[in-house]
């Protein structure tokens, strides 16, 4: 079942997105060559407890940190550790999950590191792109299919892979609510209600869709070891426009 948001859980959903953005606006500021991916999640440990909030992700299913840190080939499920260093043409791919009033805000971002590659540049640019394509989509009245199918059409036109195994979701008392949202095309017809709130995250890679898991139980990684990109906004449907959560405010400063 799709859970409807209440105006009260709407207003600390939106408090939790505002953390999880201020954790993204630190992330921007720091990330440089040299610094350790441990270095990043202390970071963003101070931003969330600071801001009396509570890391998703810190414990969920076992994982042992604040935010997934994912570099390059990495896809996404990525622990930060004190032994991976960022280096110069480098993309690092942070996945932030806040807890605040008991609802969650879940959203990532991929960042370069210094200079990189035109190719790469465009896979970040084109993977933000698709993000953008879906959120446009998510207005009540339309089906998830209209996000899904957006998403896919930004990717196929690059000829990039997409990621299948994983996908978008609802989110709010918890990261993982229904539905699943796929982000290539498979026909769900699901409708898009005013006060549904969905995690809308296009994974696309440079080169094939294939991905698999490290040894390590979370990282996930492309087959081919060409980088991926991850883009992704909490989103709340209304009867006019998409509003994003996951974004800095005024009123919470
Ligand atoms: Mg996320
Ligand atoms: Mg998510």
């Amino acid at each position: 079942m799709i859970n409807k948001k209440s105006r009260d859980e709407i207003k600390r959903m939106k408090h939790a997105g505002h953390i999880v953005a201020l954790v993204h606006k630190a992330m921007k500021e720091n990330i440089r060559p040299g610094l350790s991916t441990k270095d990043l999640d202390d970071i963003a440990m101070d931003v969330i407890k600071s801001n009396r909030a509570v890391p998703t992700f810190l414990g969920y299913n076992g994982f042992p940190a604040s935010i997934c840190t994912s570099i390059n080939e990495n896809v996404v499920h990525g622990i930060p550790s004190k032994d991976v260093i960022l280096n110069e043409g480098d993309i690092i791919s942070v996945d932030v999950g806040a807890t605040y009033g008991g609802m969650v805000g879940d959203s990532a971002w991929t960042y370069p590191v210094g200079e990189i590659s035109q190719d790469w540049q465009k896979l970040l640019k084109v993977t933000e792109e698709a993000l953008y394509a879906g959120i446009k989509q998510m207005r009540a009245g339309n089906v998830l299919d209209d996000i899904s199918g957006a998403i896919e059409a930004v990717a196929n036109r690059e000829n990039y892979g997409i990621v299948r195994q994983y996908g978008g979701h609802g989110v709010g008392h918890v990261m993982h609510e229904e539905p699943f949202l796929y982000n290539y095309s498979v026909g769900d017809k699901t409708l898009i209600k005013s006060g549904y709130v969905i995690a809308i995250e296009p994974m696309i890679n440079l080169g094939c869709d294939e991905v698999e898991s490290l040894a390590d139980g979370w990282t996930v990684q492309t087959l081919d070891r060409k980088p991926s990109a991850h883009f992704e906004h909490t989103v709340l449907a209304t009867d006019g426009e998409p509003e994003l959560m996951t974004i800095i405010r005024e009123e919470f400063l």
